[in-house]
């Protein structure tokens, strides 16, 4: 590993100095960072420790919703009982990832910026743009079975690798920034970003920006919400497919839908196209597989992936329908 420098973060303020220095990455749980430098992917000249500060609890207003700290570690925000009464979609997310003994050291921060676990990515010794911009992408003559199909660009087309992030993408929140011109929010559908021609860039953070915590909107009355993820084995593995969830069925039809697609695209994908279909009408699986192929209507696939098209559509319909079966029948009695 190469030789860093190690500071412990004094304030929000200077880890934003320190950053827009630059070759410097801010350390939390490092459960993705350290590997990474032991890999020699990640090769920076000074890590700021920012585990210090006081960015490790949750606050819940109920007309305002969560506040999330960055430091909030990942088993404790699945664990939190206003994430697991208000917010199902985000703690089953939290737990369907990684292991227990990473979720307890993962921080909400760091999941969010966690890197693509695409395999060249993480071999310094085969051509990656997103590793080593303008070397090429190894993936795109080679394993493309985890590749995504929707967003990508011939300079990437790996997937994003976190679960927690596509559960929150249902959840609408806004993600608090500093940076060395102040603090700003971000709407957490802006945060990261599709590859296009710099998939070096995973988010829309700007030099010196770091994220120091989450604001949760309360969900709409009657809203239901889950999380279903589809990979090769029953635990510790990155998604195949998956599906959060938010709906809310009044009258018999769709008031609220929303959907958001994990191991699809470059980010988490939230299917605007599916959700605007469904809204209004009857809930049906039917209705959700042809919402979904609308959705997917702007794929691209190889033949290693193209399994993902009807993987992505019947793993959305099982997921919607299993909430809006659940409301129906409280509906009834
Ligand atoms: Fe690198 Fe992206 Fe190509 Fe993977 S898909 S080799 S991360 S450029």
């Amino acid at each position: 590993m190469k030789t860093f420098a190690y500071d412990r973060a004094e304030d929000a303020a200077s880890v934003a100095a320190a950053l827009a220095q630059g070759a410097t990455r801010v350390l939390a749980g490092g459960t993705n960072l350290v590997d990474l430098m032991k890999l020699g992917v990640e090769t920076p000249d000074r890590l700021i420790d920012i585990t210090g500060l006081a960015l490790a609890d949750t606050q819940w207003n109920a007309d305002s919703g969560l506040r999330v700290g960055a430091l909030v570690r990942n088993s404790d925000l699945a664990a939190d009982p206003v994430v697991r009464s208000q917010y199902p979609v985000l703690s089953r997310a939290l737990l369907s990832g990684a292991s227990g003994q990473l979720r307890n050291m993962a921080t909400t921060g760091g999941n969010l910026f966690q890197r693509t676990r695409c395999p060249y990515f993480m071999n310094v010794d085969t051509a990656c743009n997103k590793r080593e911009p303008g070397s090429g992408c190894s993936a795109l003559e080679g394993d493309r079975r985890n590749a995504a199909v929707l967003g990508a660009s011939q300079y990437c087309i790996a997937t994003h690798p976190s679960d927690m992030a596509v559960g929150l993408a249902v959840l609408d929140p806004t993600v608090g920034v500093v940076g060395t011109d102040g603090i700003r929010e971000i709407r957490f559908a802006d945060l990261h970003r599709l590859p296009e021609s710099t998939p070096e860039r995973d988010s829309t953070l700007r030099d010196g920006e770091w994220v120091t915590h989450l604001d949760i909107p309360p969900l709409p009355s009657g809203a239901r919400s889950t999380y279903r993820k589809v990979r090769d084995r029953a635990s510790y593995a990155f998604a195949v497919v998956s599906v959060a969830a938010v709906v809310v069925v009044e009258n018999g039809v769709f008031t609220t839908v929303r959907i958001a697609l994990g191991g699809v695209a470059h980010k988490p994908w939230r299917a605007t196209i599916a959700e605007n279909d469904l809204l209004g009408s009857i809930p049906s699986r039917a209705a959700v597989v042809a919402a979904m192929e609308h959705e997917l209507g702007a794929a691209h696939t190889f033949p290693d992936n193209n399994y993902k098209m009807s993987l992505v559509a019947s793993t959305a319909a099982s997921t919607v329908m299993s909430l809006s079966d659940v409301a129906a029948d409280e509906a009834r009695r």
